[in-house]
């Protein structure tokens, strides 16, 4: 069996046709899916979802950076009051992203911290954000770390350096996605230090799909053409890839 360790399967782009998305997924041994949450707009239709198939889908809880503004503590307020009353699987995504909003820097890291807290509080995995800021965000993450927190770098792609960094902390897996097979990305040498059991699989759907489906919209079930990707890299079998990332993400999922 694959999993998606991080779709946005319940945004409006699926909404059309989210029956045949969901039997694209079962077709292709994609059998957990794990859904990151955006902002406080997102929480009822991801929930939706998950009602639908509780098997297939595990909702997660936080708000994304490009999201954070002035009234991001009454969002997370909000946020506070599902988790009373639902389990959510991972605290996430949160993160910084400084590729937009670099006035909102110090939000953003306000943001992170509530977060950390929150995943250090319930005991889930942190499912982090990065788009150019992996020295920003590697610092407040090494100050916050203790033996309770862990989780996941989402869509890593950052370099020998920083994936050392992450390496070190111990207690964070690396997730791989589309950007694998994108011919100008070095994450296929960045790999060659990083052991296979660190690594989870995601989509990030609908965004950044693999070849050869780029240009178009990402679903959950194009997972095995990104582990395509990683036989070359370990030279190991499809099989062994799908049985090692997948036990590495229930372990951190906890399920
Ligand atoms: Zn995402």
């Amino acid at each position: 069996m694959w999993i998606d360790t991080h779709s946005h399967l319940y945004l409006e782009a699926f909404s059309s046709d989210i029956d045949a998305v969901i039997q694209r997924c079962l077709d292709n041994r994609v059998n957990h899916i794990f859904l990151p949450n955006i902002d406080n707009k997102s929480i009822a239709p991801m929930m939706a979802l998950q009602e639908k198939n509780p098997q297939l889908f595990f909702p997660m809880m936080g708000l994304h950076p490009c999201d954070v503004n002035e009234n991001f503590e009454q969002e997370l307020m909000q946020m506070e009051v599902w988790m009373q009353s639902n389990t959510f699987f991972g605290i996430g995504e949160t993160g910084l992203d400084l590729y937009w909003e670099k006035k909102h820097l110090d939000l953003q890291i306000q943001s992170l911290i509530r977060h950390i807290k929150w995943a250090k509080q319930f005991q889930k995995p942190l499912i982090l954000h990065a788009r150019e800021s992996f020295p920003e965000l590697l610092e407040v993450i090494e100050s916050e770390m203790d033996e309770t927190l862990f989780g996941i770098f989402h869509c890593f792609t950052g370099d020998n350096e920083i994936a050392e960094r992450i390496l070190d902390l111990n207690q964070f897996v690396f997730g791989i996605g589309g950007v694998i097979s994108y011919p100008k990305s070095d994450l296929k040498k960045t790999l060659k230090i990083i052991p296979i059991e660190k690594i989870v699989l995601e989509t990030d759907s609908p965004f950044l799909p693999p070849t050869p489906h780029r240009g178009k919209r990402n679903e959950s079930a194009y997972i095995p053409i990104i582990a395509e990707h990683l036989v070359d890299v370990y030279q190991l079998p499809l099989q062994t890839i799908a049985e090692i990332t997948s036990s590495t993400a229930k372990n951190i999922f906890k399920i």
